[in-house]
């Protein structure tokens, strides 16, 4: 896109620059995961699409440059923008919330979060205790309109879908992960879009400087481990191996959620290492 054709996008879809942004959005094939279930989303950034009968249930939104992708990603599965009710959100940082605004906009439907993700998307902006708040402006996205927050294990329901809420605060203090029932005839499975459990942060930022954030971001990634669980979405497909596993025939597997967790907790585990090992050298 060129200087003037991106002038003249209104500014929920003006394209996000950053460093992995053209990589997180290349194009990729949509599929159907399971029963009325798709992947819509870019390369990076998972999106999935349930066809409930009474409409779209989105599940985030990606960049502000990934909205042409998924609205395409809706086209091949019969569906339109206006089609979508509901947004469901994992966590408020631009490369999940960053198309929230426009395609919410566009589809009129309302977006889901908990109340400290509710706050942070009507704000376009990540909260002080954000790990990545260190980043400043960086972490803006396009704010959000008519989001409604969902208290943990709350649920709604359209069409034949009821999808619930988990709070897995950690990556962000008001991530979600979701959960849903979906069915191919009489063959049921539960399917979970999982939020990123990974304990990255600006670099004035140190996780284990407070034990209660840490007990928060453990409890999330055991909620996670403990859900039924027999197709892992995550919000980054690469964590999780989500295409590999689709090449494979693999989709639907029993221990995702768990390794998924179980990868997760080791990696705040040795960010808490390196954290003392930094401290100790200053
Ligand atoms: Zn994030």
């Amino acid at each position: 896109m060129d200087a003037t054709a991106t002038d003249t996008l209104p500014a929920d879809l003006k394209p996000f620059v950053c460093d992995s942004c053209d990589a997180w959005n290349a194009a990729r094939a949509p599929f159907k995961l399971f029963g009325d279930s798709h992947y819509v989303g870019p390369e990076g950034l998972s999106v999935v699409a349930i066809d409930t009968g009474a409409g779209v249930v989105l599940i985030d939104g990606g960049l502000p440059q990934s909205v042409d992708g998924i609205i395409a990603g809706l086209k091949s599965i019969g569906r339109d923008v206006r089609d979508v009710k509901y947004i469901a959100v994992s966590h408020p940082h631009y490369d999940h919330a960053g198309g929230v605004a426009a395609l919410s906009r566009l589809s009129g439907a309302t977006v889901l979060s908990t109340a400290a993700g509710a706050d942070a998307l009507t704000r376009g902006n990540v909260p002080k205790d954000d790990p990545q708040a260190g980043y400043g402006d960086f972490m803006k996205f396009p704010p959000v309109a008519n989001v409604r927050a969902l208290a943990d294990g709350e649920t709604i329901t359209l069409g034949d879908t009821t999808l619930t809420a988990h709070a897995t605060p950690g990556h962000t203090p008001g991530g979600a992960s979701w959960s849903w029932n979906d069915c191919e005839g009489d063959h049921c499975i539960d399917l979970v879009f999982a939020d990123s459990l990974n304990p990255v942060s600006h670099d004035d930022f140190h996780f284990g400087d407070d034990p209660q954030r840490v007990a928060t971001f453990r409890a999330s990634i055991a909620k996670v481990r403990a859900l039924s669980c027999d197709l892992l979405v995550s919000a980054h497909p690469s964590q999780s191996e989500l295409f590999e596993r689709q090449a494979r025939d693999e989709l639907i597997h029993a221990d995702t959620c768990r390794d998924y967790a179980d990868a997760a907790a080791q990696r705040l585990d040795e960010r808490l290492a390196s954290e003392r090992t930094s401290t100790t050298a200053e």
